[in-house]
């Protein structure tokens, strides 16, 4: 609905922007190998297992 400029105080203006602003991306889940955040439906960047197995190597140093 349209509200002139001016009747919206900052407060408000701010309230109301801000509750559209997610705080994590979604499609991250937790790697049930190394409980570490990843991208769900992608390999693990840090242990590179994927649906229980071992798909990629990853250098540990
Ligand atoms: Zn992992």
């Amino acid at each position: 609905m349209a509200v002139p400029k001016g009747k919206i105080s900052k407060q408000r203006k701010h309230t109301r922007r801000s509750a559209h602003w997610k705080l994590t991306v979604p499609g991250i889940v937790e790697c049930p190998q190394c409980h570490s955040m990843k991208l769900s439906h992608r390999v693990c960047k840090k242990c590179g297992y994927y649906d229980g197995k071992k798909v990629m190597e990853v250098s540990e140093n």
